[in-house]
């Protein structure tokens, strides 16, 4: 699979709606998913909490990945600006329209796209403004559980076969333990290690 900047330039994640007091864990695994499977850029608002930037930059410097980390305090501009650059706005949301039914349209389409994710109630201007409002089957559920999805059906499942760039760390698959190489730092040998995982 090419990498999202190879094929849409910029997919980018809108975390909207953090609250340090709350979210800290649910927002780290949105960026943790979009670092993952395939987005080029994951944006914290309006609160910038330095704790989950951390977090996110310690993991892209330990398992690679180039993905640019932002904070903005004004996300409704941040996405008008997005749009009148030639963007496209993809809203999650349980009210929106089913994902399989605007998927192959928003896959082909090779404008960057910005998703946006809510923490709290999503003010109804993001609704407006998205091209698409799209939902993950029609329950409440996650906006991490949304994000994977979401991903998923965008790069048909290959992003789980992305090779992050700059990694330090490399998983061995095993059928018991934990095998991880360490590449370009000492010995290649595969090792257990307890205390790598993000
Ligand atoms: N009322 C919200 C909504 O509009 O989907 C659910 C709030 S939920 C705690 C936080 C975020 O998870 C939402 O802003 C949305 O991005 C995502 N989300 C939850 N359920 C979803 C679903 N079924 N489809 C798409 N996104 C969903």
């Amino acid at each position: 699979m090419g990498n999202a900047a190879e094929i849409y330039g910029k997919v980018y994640v809108l975390r909207l709606g953090h609250r340090p007091s709350r979210d800290k864990r649910v927002s780290t695994h949105v960026g943790l998913v979009a670092r993952a499977f395939g987005a080029n850029g994951f944006i914290l608002a309006p609160i910038c909490d330095e704790s989950v930037v951390r977090s996110l930059r310690r993991v892209l410097e330990e398992w690679g990945g180039e993905m640019l980390l932002e904070c903005t305090d004004n996300p409704l501009s941040y996405a008008t600006q997005w749009r009148r650059s030639g963007g496209e706005i993809i809203h999650l949301t349980m009210y929106g329209l089913p994902v399989d039914n605007v998927i192959d349209t928003i896959r082909m389409s090779p404008r960057p796209k910005l998703i946006i994710v809510g923490a709290e109630k999503v003010p109804g201007q993001y609704y407006e403004l998205a091209d698409y409002n799209v939902s993950i089957g029609r329950q409440p559920h996650s906006e991490i559980a949304a994000l994977a999805l979401f991903l998923d059906r965008l790069y048909k499942g290959l992003e789980l076969y992305l090779e992050h760039e700059n990694r330090c760390l490399e998983i061995v698959p095993s059928p018991g333990g934990k095998k991880v190489v360490e590449i370009g730092g000492g010995s290649n040998a595969a090792d257990d290690r307890a205390d790598v995982r993000p």
